[in-house]
């Protein structure tokens, strides 16, 4: 039914986004979805996107990277305490070694799934994650429970991925300073769903740096021919003009991804602002 993998977590380096990341990352890829022998729903609130999947995208399309992933949901669905406990246990080690070199690690434990992993290494591992001063954690999700969930958790960055049946939720999420994430086909637009949008694919933790943003993904694989409203189509998009991109040149001399955070967050804020006044 599945083999024991020796690692569940793979380094970041092995996807192209995740290799631009600026601290060192690891990723644990599973199944997404259905894709498991059981037919468990590892993404419980997986819409269009399970046809367009991002795990079709990059590396996903080969075969024996799909199999091998199959195999990790496999191994999650027929024996979870177990791959909790070897996840718990490679999450320690690196730790260990972060926290020897003085450094922080990342780590994305939803890569292609949408599961609660830090409750349910509380639960079968007996770890708090955010125990682990050495690791620093970011997801997405399409579960807006999760998201309110860990808002005011430090340790866990979460961004909700909106889709063709969860705009609601998405705006009421963005009002709460959470991220989202929109896959778009075509040039970004500037501003959707009345905030600000940022280059989502510039690295892996964007949303790291970045409150109440959309981060545009840019379409990828099959995604690219989704008609289900999953992807955002650029032509559809009838947002307002922009104006944050023209005032970053007018008040910092600088394109607005050279602005810091706490810069970008500034002028931002101030150009709701003016919107409103
Ligand atoms: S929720 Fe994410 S990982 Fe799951 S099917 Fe949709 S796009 Fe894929």
């Amino acid at each position: 039914m599945y083999t024991i993998p020796k690692k569940l977590l793979s380094p970041g380096a092995t996807n192209a986004k995740t290799a631009k990341n600026n601290i060192e990352t690891f990723i644990l890829y599973i199944a997404p979805a259905r894709q498991n022998s059981k037919g468990v729903n590892l993404c419980p609130k997986a819409a269009g996107c399970e046809a367009a999947c991002l795990y079709t995208a990059g590396r996903g399309k080969f075969s024996n990277v799909q199999s091998a992933r199959i195999n990790k949901a496999n191994y999650f669905v027929y024996d979870k305490e177990k791959f909790i406990l070897q996840l718990a246990g490679e999450l320690v080690k690196i730790n260990k070694r972060a926290t020897k070199d003085g450094k922080q690690i990342a780590v994305r434990l939803n890569g292609t799934s949408d599961i609660d992993f830090i409750y349910l290494l509380k639960k079968y591992a007996g770890l708090d994650p955010f125990s682990l001063s050495g690791l620093i954690y970011y997801d997405y999700t399409k579960i807006p429970g999760k998201v309110k969930k860990y808002l005011n958790e430090p340790r866990y960055s979460l961004t909700f991925s909106r889709d063709e049946t969860n705009e609601a939720e998405a705006r009421e999420l963005l009002k709460l300073g959470a991220n989202i994430s929109v896959v778009i086909n075509g040039p970004a637009p500037f501003f959707y769903l009345g905030a600000p949008v940022v280059d989502g694919d510039k690295s892996d933790i964007v949303m790291l740096y970045n409150t109440g943003a959309v981060l545009a993904l840019k379409a990828k694989g099959d995604a690219k021919k989704d008609t289900t409203g999953f992807v955002v189509h650029t032509n559809e998009t009838n947002e307002p003009a922009p104006f944050l991109a023209i005032e970053a040149r007018k008040v910092f001399n600088r394109s607005l991804d050279q602005l810091s955070p706490s810069e970008y967050t500034a002028l931002r804020d101030e150009q709701f602002l003016n919107q409103l006044r």
